[in-house]
């Protein structure tokens, strides 16, 4: 019998090995192609070490000692709450082919790969990102995180938060402010600290900085899109999720610097003949990075990035004009909500509006939609976009995918077609 159970025990150690050894090999081959796009930043690399440490090295998130961590699976959950109540916010959203395959067996086949690979992360539970996760925070958006929410509470300390679907009535605020003071009660458990106005404060103020560099930053690439390629860029946002948002500011203020004296100096990453692609949809979480990268190695420039990845997930401070703890945390609910371009809202009219603006800014010639093979939030929007991008003339393409590598040459020729389309002028935009 203790045989047996010792054959059971070393069975399940080899399977956990054998997910590791797959989830870091894959996670090298996409740091490599990502390092080796040429004109890449020297700053950059503080951004691509965090997503080694943690999906090569198999280390936790990049942090101050003795900070918990909480795990996010969403933009919509404030992390100037979480770092008020002494925690660190470590966004979950799975991007792995390997945790994928696992979730694959547990989820439903018509699941979205982004809850597959957390679910499969949650049951193998060897991924020290998510294991050292104190506490589990899932936003109720789309059905996928509805069951994600049931499936992490029978395993691990979670919260599941009612995210309204509406957000133009007051009573869809007051819903989701009483979310974020359950919320705030489920964190003092973990770490001991009370809500108070001096810590929301405290911890607006460190998010605001961080804010700032981000802004900087897109400001640069509204005046020099072709400063540094998409894909760098998708890199050094996907690093946010695992790096205290101190440390991420100190880094994103160097890679301002760094871009902003090579644009000075004429020094771009990309040529002027490249056409300028937008990319929206599904998020994209490292390691899937096929599809930003596709789309730089088949001769685009990727200019702007509206995935929830991208700047959408830092972009809106809270607008605080009540000085006091109910004034923030009203602040936080608003801004967690009512800006969000995600199309789980019942009106996405925001989602129009805000696309438009970036093809103005960062004057784009073709949109990438991504949909995630399940993902039915972004697919229903689809169709509003293409009306919208027709109206304008600039192209639009709907580019399904899953989590595996056995559609690349499939995406890789169709991406490949759009930006001729682009760049031979039939369909784009003037
Ligand atoms: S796609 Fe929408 S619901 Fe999903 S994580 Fe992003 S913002 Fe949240
Ligand atoms: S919004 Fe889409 S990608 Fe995100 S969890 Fe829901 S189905 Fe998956």
């Amino acid at each position: 019998m203790n045989d047996y159970i010792s054959r059971q025990g070393s069975a399940e150690d080899r399977r956990k090995a054998r997910f590791l050894n797959k989830s870091s090999t894959t996670a090298i081959k996409y740091l490599r192609k990502i390092e080796d796009l040429p004109h890449k930043p020297d700053a950059l690399k503080p951004f691509t070490d965090v997503l080694k440490h943690v999906f090569v090295d198999m280390q936790g998130a990049v942090k101050p000692q003795g900070v918990p961590s909480v795990g996010t699976y969403c933009v919509m959950i404030p992390p100037e709450l979480i770092y008020a109540m002494g925690a660190m916010p470590v966004k979950l959203c799975g991007g792995s082919y390997t945790a994928f395959n696992v979730g694959d067996d547990i989820a439903p086949r018509d699941a979205c790969p982004l809850v597959k690979a957390i679910m499969g992360f949650e049951s193998i539970g060897v991924m020290p990102v998510y294991q050292e996760c104190q506490l589990m925070a899932v936003p109720i958006t789309c059905d996928c995180k509805k069951k994600l929410a049931g499936y992490l509470a029978e395993r691990r300390n979670t919260i599941a938060l009612h995210v309204p679907s509406g957000r133009d009535r007051d009573e869809d605020m007051e819903q989701y402010v009483r979310e974020l003071y359950l919320f705030s009660q489920k964190l003092t458990e973990v770490t001991d600290v009370e809500l108070s106005y001096e810590r929301l404060s405290w911890a607006c103020g460190m998010t605001a900085a961080a804010q700032y560099e981000l802004s900087r930053f897109i400001e640069l690439r509204r005046k020099y899109p072709l400063a540094i390629k998409g894909t760098h860029y998708m890199a050094a946002m996907n690093a946010i999720s695992y790096t205290h948002i101190s440390l991420w500011t100190r880094y994103m203020h160097n890679l301002c610097d760094e871009i902003e004296a090579k644009a000075k100096r004429g020094e771009m990453a990309s040529k002027e003949n490249r056409p300028r692609i937008l990319i929206t949809g599904s998020p994209i979480v490292f390691p899937n990075f096929k599809i930003p990268l596709l789309i730089e190695e088949m001769g685009g420039a990727l200019v702007a990035d509206e995935t929830c990845m991208g700047e959408r997930g830092a972009y809106d401070p809270p607008a605080i004009v009540d000085q006091s703890t109910d004034g923030i945390m009203r602040a936080l609910a608003n801004k967690s909500t009512r800006p969000c371009t995600c199309p789980t809202f019942v009106d996405n009219k925001r989602r129009v509006y805000r696309i438009m603006q970036m093809l103005k800014d960062y004057r784009v010639q073709g949109v990438i939609y991504h949909v995630l093979r399940g993902c039915l939030v972004y697919d229903y929007e689809y169709q509003v976009m293409e009306e919208e991008l027709g109206k304008l003339g600039i192209p639009i393409i709907r580019i399904e995918s899953d989590y595996n590598e056995e559609d690349v040459e499939q995406l890789r020729i169709r991406i490949e077609a759009f930006i001729e389309l682009i760049k031979y002028g039939k369909g784009s935009s003037k």
